[in-house]
């Protein structure tokens, strides 16, 4: 099960969403709240590392370039 999250310049501030449509409900009810619709960012999340985005987990690119040796 893909495992969508919200994210700010800050990082992930909201997980265990498991469908985008879910993501896009509580993305627009922050939205609403006030935050600036750039701030609230859905991204799909790593499968492995609690907290972080698939696209851009430090922890899989560490692994990885640790594989590369
Ligand atoms: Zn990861």
């Amino acid at each position: 099960m893909t495992e969508y999250g919200l994210f700010s310049d800050e990082g992930c501030f909201e997980a265990q969403m498991y469908s985008v449509e879910e993501a896009e409900v509580r993305r627009a009810e922050y939205i609403a709240e006030g935050e600036e619709p750039e701030d609230v960012v859905i991204k799909e999340m790593c499968p492995d590392h609690e907290g972080e985005s698939r696209a851009d987990c430090p922890e899989c690119w560490s692994e990885s370039a640790e594989d590369d040796e």
